[in-house]
């Protein structure tokens, strides 16, 4: 039967795609096999991630990036990925009634993602989901995202090049953002420009992404390398680096959303260029695999565990009790998986 939805899903059918994402999302070990058969069908889109705090006007950004690129003629999937708790579900239907002008488009797919409490699972199931809309064949993977966390932070690095949407009034806007998230960023979108405070937003991220670039020009001069630094201006500043350009969006009036794609446009081309795709795609890889290495073992362990000493529980009360060594016991359990 699997073998029937993997093939559904590389003819483009929509609800077969569905139906292997939702298995994903449940964590249904039914979908491995479909993955698998997916798998040599991959590698071929361009996953673009679109990820800032809640509010910030990513899924109507996204709804005019969408706009532009069917413009063009390029296929869109988007996954809307909601890392909130499953009480707070409400976010979905947000991101689905902003998109919802492309939803009789055959060119765009929908879909959304939530953890149900896959706590670190996520970036995991987020990558698998991407597998999925490679396979069907759309130009162009949107993931969006909220960008609070660690689980996001992994999220941001699936994609090959990452809009990090800030908007003026937070605050302490740079405070505000987390540093993490900065870092993850190959194109900044000022949203809500029409907002006060835009331009004060831009200068401090230039300032941000100065700073940084002297902290990295001191770690290449320290490992022997030359790299050639320019301060400000051009994304292209040198062959082998990458300054995230700083672009001012209204996504509700529909402007800079041109200017942002050119953007995603000329870093794709870096990538390409620099050979800095690939080496994205290998890192990209080894976190995905050592997260499903990490899964398959874990679950071999737990059920071994389960068939010759009890139940985790039961296990924990003896480890509380201190009748049974915790570390003795997972020494144990791993030596023996690996042989
Ligand atoms: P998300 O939570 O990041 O996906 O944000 P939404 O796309 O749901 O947008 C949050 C709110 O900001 C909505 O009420 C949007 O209409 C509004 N918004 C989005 N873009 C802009 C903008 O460029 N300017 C202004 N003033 N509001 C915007």
């Amino acid at each position: 039967m699997s073998a029937g939805l993997a093939e559904r899903v590389l003819q483009g059918d929509v609800r077969a795609a569905s139906r292997l994402m939702r298995q994903i999302e449940d964590g249904d070990p039914a979908s491995t096999q479909s993955l698998r058969e997916l798998f040599p069908k991959t590698g071929r889109t361009y996953v673009v991630g679109v990820t800032g705090p809640p509010g910030a006007g990513k899924s109507t950004l996204t709804d005019r990036l969408i706009a532009g690129l069917r413009q063009q003629g390029t296929t869109v999937g988007v996954l809307a990925v909601d890392p909130t708790s499953p009480f707070t579900g409400g976010a979905i239907l947000g991101d689905r009634v902003r998109m919802q002008s492309h939803a009789t488009d055959p060119g765009v797919f929908i879909r959304s993602l939530a953890t149900r409490g896959h706590l670190g699972g996520l970036s995991r199931a987020t990558g698998d989901c991407i597998r999925v809309m490679d396979a069907m064949g759309w130009d162009v993977v949107i993931v969006e995202t909220v960008g609070v966390g660690q689980d996001e932070i992994e999220i941001a690095q699936l994609a090959h090049t990452t809009v990090v949407v800030v908007v003026p009034g937070m605050g302490d806007d740079i405070q505000a953002i987390k540093a993490g998230i900065l870092e993850v960023a190959d194109v900044f979108a000022v949203n809500k420009a029409d907002l006060d405070g835009a331009d004060r937003l831009v200068r401090e991220l230039r300032a941000m992404l100065e700073l940084r670039h002297v902290v990295r020009e001191t770690k290449v001069v320290h490992h022997g390398r030359r790299v050639s630094v320019k301060a400000t201006g051009a994304p292209e500043a040198a062959s082998n680096d990458w300054e995230p350009p700083i672009l001012k969006v209204i996504a509700v009036r529909d402007q800079g959303v041109a200017e942002l794609w050119s953007a995603i446009a000329s870093h794709r081309s870096f990538l390409d260029r620099s050979g800095e795709r690939k080496a994205r795609d290998r890192s990209r890889e080894a976190a995905q695999f050592v997260s499903l290495l990490r899964d398959r073992l874990l679950k071999n362990a737990l059920s071994k565990l389960e068939r010759e000493r009890g139940r985790l529980e039961e296990v924990a009360t003896e480890i509380a009790e201190h009748r049974a060594d915790p570390y003795a016991l997972a020494d144990e359990l791993a030596n023996r998986l690996g042989s």
